[in-house]
Order: structure tokens, then C-alpha cells, then sequence
């Protein structure tokens, strides 16, 4: 029976927290026992940055040579270039190539489903697998939508992000009519929220009543605060940087949320076997 998971973090919108939000979310559900593989989709490297690789255009192995290997029908093993991290993740990293790799799968083979095809052999060692995305909605996304069970959907709370999240539904409905019909909406996240504002309250609710009943807003909240900031630059998720912080409980709460998530549909799925 196939227990993994895989959640797309994804935004095309960038600085709203769709890294730290793989980060702490990932090691969140390692903590919680699960195990976890986090992939970094981002040619910039920031996940694998934050997870305290210093210089990842000196990695001989990642996602980009494990998509390389496929596009070109290559066989590598099913876990080459993964790395194991001290706080119980492992990552697949990504460095500057991974933009080479973007243009290549124009000329691939079923194009969108090269990403698909590298996880799906990973699928039987985790429970979670969470693609961190780059902010854009070309092939590299698409390709992550493909792979995906469920996105995740990282936005701050201001207008012009809320203006943004239309396209990006679009553009899942769209990757779930024509690619991948099991793609489920997990929900969107607010980071960054300055609670004491009443600007940002105001979009949150008003977020909450326009998706309306069927895309969840997770009741979790990342609060703005400078130790998140203070965590990424040091290399360390937020549970080992501050644990006492507001940050710190948040992404416990969301990890919660996110496992029950979880819980539910497999729950469902067994009632309905039998
Ligand atoms: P994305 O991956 O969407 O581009 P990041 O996760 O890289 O966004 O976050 C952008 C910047 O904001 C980073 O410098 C990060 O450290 C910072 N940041 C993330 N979450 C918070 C938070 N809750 N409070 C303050 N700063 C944050
Ligand atoms: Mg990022």
C-alpha cells in the first residue's frame, strides 16, 4: 500500500515563505515520526541553503542530475544525490543547473511528468515527500504539480498577493483537468502576519469567506517574526534556532494540521475498500 504523500509548496509569488514553510514543515513532520524527504525545485538553492549546504553549485548530485538522467533514459539509483540531514530529513538539493535542466524538458518526453517519474521511485521510503517550489509557473512547477498529490499554497497577507492567488488556482485546475486529475488543494498558509494590523486581518478574512468552503485556509497562522529570518541565515529550522518562539509553535500547529489531513483521506480511502 502506498502511504507517501507528496505536497507541492507553491506560489509563483516569491519571499512568502515557501521555503521556510518546507523547512520547518518538513522537519515538523519528522519530528513527529514521519519520514520525510524534502526536494528542493528551486534553482536558486535557497532550501538547500537553509538546510545549511553553504555552496550548492559545488554538489556533483541533484535534483538536476536526477532529472537529467531521466530525461535522457538513463538509469541512476532511485537515491542518487539525496543527502541526510542532522535533524532527521533528507534533502535533494538543487543548485543553479536545475535552470539548464528547466529548458531541456521543453524537448523531453512527456515533459511533464519527468519530475513524476523521479519521485514516484522515492515513494515507498517516505511518508512525506515536499517540493519546494520556485516563484514562477513554468515547466520546473508544472512539472512539481504533476508529481504532486496535494498543493500547499504559502501567501502573506497583503493585497497584491491575495491578487495573485487567482492565477495560481487557475493554473492547478488546469495541471488537475489535463495532467493530473488526483491533485488536491491542502490549503493556503499565511506567513509573515503581522497580527497586529488590522490590514492583515481584514485580507485573511476576506481570503477565508472568497474560497469559500472548498479550499481550506489552514487556522494556523506563521507570525512575521525576525528569529525566522535569523533561523534561515544560520542553516537551522526554527525548532532548534528558538523553540520557545512564536514561529516555533506555529509550525508545530501546522504540522498538526497537515497530518491529519493526511489521516482523514487515508481513513476514508480504507472505509471505502471495504
Ligand atoms: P519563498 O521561498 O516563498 O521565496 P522564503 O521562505 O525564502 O520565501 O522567505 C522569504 C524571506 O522571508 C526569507 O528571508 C525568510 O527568512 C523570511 N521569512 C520567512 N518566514 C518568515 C517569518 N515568519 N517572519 C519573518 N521573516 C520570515
Ligand atoms: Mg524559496
Amino acid at each position: 500500500m502506498d502511504n507517501c504523500k507528496i505536497i507541492a509548496l507553491t506560489n509563483q509569488k516569491g519571499g512568502v515563505g515557501k521555503t521556510t514553510t518546507a523547512a520547518n514543515l518538513g522537519i515538523g513532520l519528522a519530528r513527529e515520526g514521519y519520514r520525510v524527504l524534502l526536494v528542493d525545485a528551486d534553482p536558486q538553492g535557497s532550501l538547500t541553503i537553509s538546510l545549511g549546504i553553504k555552496n550548492p553549485d559545488e554538489l556533483m548530485e541533484t535534483l538536476a542530475t536526477a532529472l537529467s538522467a531521466e530525461i535522457n533514459d538513463f538509469e541512476l539509483p532511485a537515491d542518487s544525490g539525496i543527502v541526510h540531514h542532522s535533524e532527521g530529513i533528507d534533502l535533494l538539493p538543487a543548485n543553479i543547473e536545475l535552470s539548464g535542466i528547466e529548458l531541456s524538458l521543453f524537448n523531453a518526453m512527456s515533459r511533464e511528468m519527468v519530475m513524476s517519474n523521479v519521485l514516484n521511485r522515492l515513494r515507498d521510503s517516505y511518508d512525506y515527500i515536499l517540493i519546494d517550489c520556485m516563484p514562477s509557473l513554468g515547466l520546473m512547477t508544472i512539472n512539481a504539480l504533476a508529481a504532486a498529490d496535494s498543493v500547499l499554497i504559502p501567501s502573506q497577507a497583503n493585497f497584491l498577493s491575495t491578487k495573485g492567488m487567482n492565477l495560481l488556482l487557475r493554473s492547478i485546475t488546469r495541471v488537475r483537468r489535463q495532467i493530473n486529475p488526483k491533485l488536491r488543494i491542502d490549503g493556503i498558509l499565511f506567513t509573515m502576519v503581522n497580527s497586529r494590523t488590522n490590514n492583515a486581518r481584514s485580507i485573511i478574512s476576506a481570503m477565508r469567506t472568497a474560497v469559500g468552503e472548498n479550499i481550506r485556509v489552514f487556522s494556523t497562522e506563521i507570525p512575521r517574526s525576525v528569529r525566522a529570518e535569523e533561523a534561515t541565515e544560520k542553516g537551522k529550522s526554527i525548532y532548534v534556532y528558538d523553540k520557545n518562539s512564536t514561529v516555533a509553535q506555529a509550525y508545530t500547529e501546522l504540522t498538526k494540521e497537515v497530518s491529519n489531513i493526511g489521516r482523514e483521506a487515508n481513513r476514508s480511502r480504507s472505509d471505502g475498500a471495504r
